[in-house]
């Protein structure tokens, strides 16, 4: 049995520790807030998590939300022509339905069932002190402390991070009285060319079902309008604003709209950072960076919980493979490299999203909205981003995958 510290209570963190305390190991949860805190505090993603990711869940006996969170049966894809209308628009099933479950519902739970399952909970906002004397008691200290700043300690990987600077202004809205769109459930993705990108998908919330409105504005311009807006009242104006100005189909939608609550609501932006995942302290003592302490991605193609979850994975073998031996600096860097072997496609993937989209990603698009088997091939790619590079991440393989598709 080796003696763990978490610092984290977030995706990463709490499927880590459940994971960890299941193979036998002591552990400990450090939270900087109570269940009832998240519970009542404001909203952090749209955590809208694909099939394996579920399927990690489940298999560790954490997948409590299946009859009550709304499926996610599909994704939809549209361009706005500019003229109030759309070039593009389509929509596909996935293959495995995906949910979002509120973080604000799920890590409440998860915590609970962490203390349940004999795992230790501290409160507290750990520090750099803190986590020396962590170091000192523990075999392994773990950071998944998410955007928190305790990540600071993490150098960043300039090799290895595409961007310097915050690529999109981030708004969530989530809201009750959303019309369903026709086909099936589904996350509806709309790109904006110039402006930003806005989608919507049900989730479960609180308070029961919802629906929530992501906002992805190009800094600086019409949809990087969240600056003067004071109230969750104001807010769900600004983001009505929005539809009907940009996307009015997805204004149609959402005409009759209600916030679920006040804490429903998040204005933000960050830089998409790749850290090195060893955090060395005063002392000379080490800790392991995870999730997105360590890889932190833009939101918009909607995989940092998916990833928190397979870094979990990755680190939970990673560590039960080590046996008895010191987890050393090594060890931290050799379990890493294990977890961007895979993180590296979904970062590679979604910082090509953040770009205006080149010629052959346009054709694949539009492709999409005749031919089933390219939107079949597309919205499956959010569970497996790997697959993207097989076809859609550069000019020749999208002509050989369309020259295929059309043969
Ligand atoms: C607008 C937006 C939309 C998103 N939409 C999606 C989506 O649709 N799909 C998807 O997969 N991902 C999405 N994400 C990303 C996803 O939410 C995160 O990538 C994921 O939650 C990261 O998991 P984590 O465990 O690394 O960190 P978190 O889940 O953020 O957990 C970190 C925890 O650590 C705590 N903490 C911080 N500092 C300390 C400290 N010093 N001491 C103790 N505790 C501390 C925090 O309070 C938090 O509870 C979105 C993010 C944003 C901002």
């Amino acid at each position: 049995m080796r003696n763990i510290v978490i610092v984290g209570a977030g995706q990463a963190g709490l499927q880590l520790g459940v994971g960890l305390l299941d193979a036998g190991h002591r552990v400990t949860v450090v939270s900087d807030r109570t269940a009832e805190q998240i519970r009542d505090g404001r909203v952090m993603s749209s955590q809208c998590m694909f099939g394996s990711a579920l399927a990690r869940e489940r298999a560790l006996g954490l997948g409590f939300w299946d009859e009550s969170c709304p499926p996610v049966e599909g994704m939809g894809f549209s361009i706005a022509d500019g003229a109030g209308g759309r070039s593009v628009d389509w929509i596909a099933r996935l293959d495995l339905p995906a949910q979002s479950v509120d973080q604000r519902v799920k890590f409440p739970a998860w915590l609970r069932e962490f203390q349940r399952r004999g795992g230790e909970v501290e409160h507290a906002e750990a520090t750099v002190p803190d986590l020396e004397e962590y170091a000192r008691e523990a075999d392994l200290v773990v950071v998944a402390a998410g955007k928190g700043e305790i990540s600071g300690l993490f150098p960043r990987d300039e090799r290895r991070s595409a961007h310097a600077t915050p690529q999109r202004a981030l708004a969530l809205t989530y809201v009750r009285g959303m019309r369903p769109v026709p086909e099936h459930s589904a996350v509806f993705f709309n790109v904006i060319p110039g402006v930003g990108e806005y989608f919507a998908m049900p989730a479960l919330t609180t308070s029961g079902p919802c629906d929530i409105m992501v906002f992805e504005g190009v800094p600086g311009g019409p949809m990087d309008c969240w600056g003067d807006v004071r109230t969750p009242a104001e807010h769900l104006a600004r983001s009505k604003w929005v539809l009907d100005t940009f996307v009015p189909w997805e204004g149609e939608r959402s005409r009759d709209v209600s916030l679920t609550d006040d804490g429903g609501v998040l204005t933000g932006r960050f830089a998409p950072t790749v850290r090195h995942p060893v955090g060395v302290l005063p002392s000379g003592a080490v800790v392991l960076g995870m999730a997105d302490v360590v890889v932190l991605n833009d939101p918009i193609t909607g995989q940092g919980s998916n990833n928190a979850s397979k870094c979990a994975a990755s680190y939970l073998a990673s560590i039960t493979a080590h046996g008895g031996r010191p987890f050393d600096a090594e060890f931290m860097r050799g379990a890493f490299e294990l977890y961007w072997d895979y993180a590296r496609f979904p970062t590679g993937w979604t910082n090509a999203l953040l770009a205006p989209p080149p010629p052959h990603v346009l054709e694949l698009l539009a492709t999409a909205a005749e031919n089933p088997r390219v939107a079949r091939r597309f919205v499956n790619g959010f569970d497996e981003p790997r697959d993207f590079f097989l076809w859609f991440m550069d000019p020749a393989g999208a002509a050989d995958y369309l020259a295929e598709v059309r043969s």
